[in-house]
């Protein structure tokens, strides 16, 4: 048997063609139930990716009026960006780098605390970042600050489905207090397993926003399911 009977073979695997919100006429494949392991063969948007472009399909107006700051310098919702708006600017947070100073040509930013003037940007946009950061409050209060007024914030994070976030850490200073049992996700630059979990959000998190100075904040479902995975999306709005 070659390689490939053998895949068709494997429990899960499905394939089946769909409209990609980020590439239009495509195919979509699941290797497996894993979120993870479903993606536009166009594209490479997975699940999270595609959720967040029809987000900004249905929420952010037309992107080319838009100057757009992404948390990340890789991926599908990257590649729809800088096709779509008017500059796109990236970032990681890379450990040991000054923010706003950039190694090997990425720029690093820490959430808590950007480089960026006020009012630099028309959009900001994150994926499964923001579990991650320590002070996330901070953060939410920093994009906030880099948005224009009108701005708008879109996010997603894994949520629990449930109201109250559960704190899995706290930093202080340089010490990290687990209060639950550490949990890790992988990283693209930092390599699988590499990056704490610092909580567990729920649906509180509209609250966070709100606190953040934001004008309105919700949880949004994408209508178009991807074998069954669909993210909502955190899209919030300043003043
Ligand atoms: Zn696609």
């Amino acid at each position: 048997m070659n390689a490939v009977q053998s895949d068709l073979r494997r429990p899960g695997l499905r394939l089946r063609p769909f409209r990609c919100p980020g590439c239009g006429p495509s195919l979509l494949l699941q290797l497996s139930d894993d979120e993870m392991q479903v993606r536009c063969v166009r594209c490479r948007g997975t699940p999270v990716h595609l959720s967040l472009i029809q987000a900004l399909a249905s929420h952010a107006g037309p992107l080319a009026r838009l100057d757009a700051y992404e948390l990340s310098t890789t991926g599908a919702l990257l590649r729809h960006l800088r096709r779509h708006c008017r500059s796109v600017t990236t970032s990681e947070y890379l450990e040991g780098v000054a923010p706003g100073r950039s190694r090997d040509g990425i720029r690093c930013e820490d959430v808590q605390s950007l480089s960026f003037a006020d009012r630099s940007f028309d959009l900001c946009t994150s994926t499964e970042v923001f579990e991650h950061v320590p002070d996330d409050r901070a953060g939410l209060r920093e994009l906030h600050r880099v948005l224009r007024p009108g701005g708008r914030l879109l996010l997603t994070v894994p949520l629990t489905g449930q109201q109250i976030t559960r704190e899995r850490a706290r930093r202080d200073g340089k010490q990290v207090e687990h209060l639950l049992s550490p949990t890790y996700h992988g990283d693209r630059l930092k390599g699988p397993g590499k990056v704490l979990v610092y909580r567990d959000y729920g649906n509180d998190i509209i609250e966070r926003v709100l606190d953040a100075g934001f004008r309105v904040a919700r949880l949004w479902t994408p209508p178009q399911s991807l074998f069954g995975h669909a993210r909502p999306v955190l899209i919030a709005e300043r003043d």
